[in-house]
């Protein structure tokens, strides 16, 4: 393509050093491993797999290329034309099934199992639904998976896990990751402007996920690892006041925000789960998601937009908390009691047929939050004076949410105001590992700060 930019995106070149190695982690002493060999972001990044695939595969690989009608015409038909020049290659297009759009349902599986047989690797095309069904499509079959990402809509390009809906439950499974992501730039800057807003949004849960993933390392003695704080930070700074810019479509705040996401993917591959970029504010979409799933109806609105809600909550109550001090911190737990089994009774009165699986969550959450619990105190000047300040400021994430036209109140999305404030007092009960929630919970300030309202309803 005349004037086509050759050359890699600016892309922080330790990481990129790092693929497909394992090294000593400079910030907390371990050995990390990232199985991603490659990751090519470029506007001939598609130019750059049949090479690829010969280099770590071999020739002559079978490959089946998985995609859905859009992804297809966006980047499938091109790849469909170079790659059977060195490969023999089968295209399987998948198509929604008594859904309006396709989404991460495990029965897609099987027939991607079949049509994947006797294939020796997998190029899914597309964004979240493909990415997610060929990636563990891919772990089931033990063969490589490519991604060719579509949007600069999720992180999960470059993440060890999936989530799937099982049985109407969305449920997240650790699998191999992608052997190698080539990001054709031109494309991700055409991504439909709500999969923008949404990745740009879930891409904003980085420092609050991070600061609930330091406490509950802190309550747990596990060790935290600040490598994936530095990976995205300071990509994140670049954009995060551009809301506008991507609004408008400026390509170089588009091609940010999909190395953000690409990086968060990779941070939480580092250190071997998600917590590095979910954490409360994806519990509370998590929430929502299960509602909807449960009653058979579409989820509300793309992932990343619901996160960048509980973005909005978390960061209200990271604020709250960097107020108190140590004394009313003692003071609130001797007199508050968080009425847990009734609030357990609600949720499962809420979602009856996952009563069994949340309990499991619930139980094992227990050891961790008597910890929280019994020596709260002695956490806070740290949990006050540096983990609250990592976070962004209420008015901070508000703002460049509003500036890139992502929504700023549940209802905008079309749920209920009820529902909202359910998911900011129920969803803490939905996984194992503590967050602000449980915090807030502990302290009585989630029934206070309600009151208040977070999302400042109009
Ligand atoms: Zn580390
Ligand atoms: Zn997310």
């Amino acid at each position: 393509m005349p004037g086509s930019i050759k050359k890699q995106l600016d892309w922080p070149e330790k990481i990129m050093h790092y693929l497909g190695r394992s090294f000593l982690c400079p910030c907390c002493g371990r050995k990390h491993t990232l199985k991603i060999k490659k990751i090519v972001h470029s506007e001939d990044a598609l130019n750059e797999i049949s090479a690829f695939i010969i280099r770590f595969c071999g020739k002559g690989k079978k490959i089946l290329l998985l995609a859905d009608e859009n992804t297809y015409r966006v980047a499938g038909a091109r790849l469909e034309k170079t790659l059977p020049l060195f490969f023999p290659l089968s295209t399987l297009i998948l198509k929604p099934e008594g859904e309006k759009y396709l989404t991460a349902r495990e029965e897609y599986l099987p027939a991607i199992l079949k049509r994947a047989e006797g294939h020796s690797l997998l190029v899914t095309v597309g964004s979240g639904t493909i990415t997610d069904l060929g990636k563990y499509a891919g772990h089931l079959l033990k063969i490589p998976v490519l991604s060719v990402p579509t949007a600069a809509s999720m992180n999960a390009y470059t993440s060890g896990v999936v989530a799937l809906i099982r049985n109407n439950l969305k449920v997240a499974f650790p699998v191999r990751p992608v052997l190698a992501v080539f990001i054709d730039s031109c494309i991700v800057r055409n991504t439909p402007l709500p999969l923008i807003q949404a990745g740009f949004a879930d891409s904003l849960a980085r420092s609050s996920a991070q600061a609930d993933w330091q406490m509950d390392c802190l309550f747990s003695r596990q060790p935290y690892c600040g490598l994936a704080e530095i990976l995205v930070k300071k990509v994140e700074e670049k954009y995060l006041r551009c809301g506008k810019a991507l609004v408008n479509r400026d390509p170089s705040t588009l091609d940010l925000v999909m190395q953000s996401l690409t990086l968060g993917g990779l941070s939480m591959l580092v250190v071997g789960n998600s917590a590095p970029a979910s954490g409360a504010e994806h519990l509370v979409s998590h929430f929502w998601d299960m509602y909807s799933h449960l009653r058979n109806k579409e989820v509300f609105a793309y992932h990343g937009l619901q996160v960048g809600l509980g973005i909005i909550l978390t960061s209200c109550i990271y604020h709250r908390l960097a107020g108190l001090s140590t004394r009313e911190v003692s003071v609130r737990l001797k007199s508050f009691s968080p009425a847990n089994e009734e609030k357990l009774k609600e949720v499962f009165s809420l979602f009856p047929s996952a009563q069994e699986s949340i309990r499991q969550q619930w139980e094992q959450k227990q050891k961790v939050l008597s910890v929280c619990r019994s020596a709260l105190h002695e956490f806070w000047p740290e949990i006050k004076n540096r983990i609250c300040h990592t976070v962004h400021p209420p008015e901070e994430i508000k703002s460049a949410l509003s500036a890139a036209g992502c929504p700023v109140v549940p209802e905008q999305i079309g749920i209920p105001y009820q529902l909202g404030i359910q998911a900011v007092r129920l969803s803490r009960y939905l996984r194992s590992r503590v967050t602000v929630l449980d915090v807030a919970a502990e302290l009585g300030l989630l029934e206070e700060l309600q009151q208040q309202g977070f999302w400042n309803r109009k």
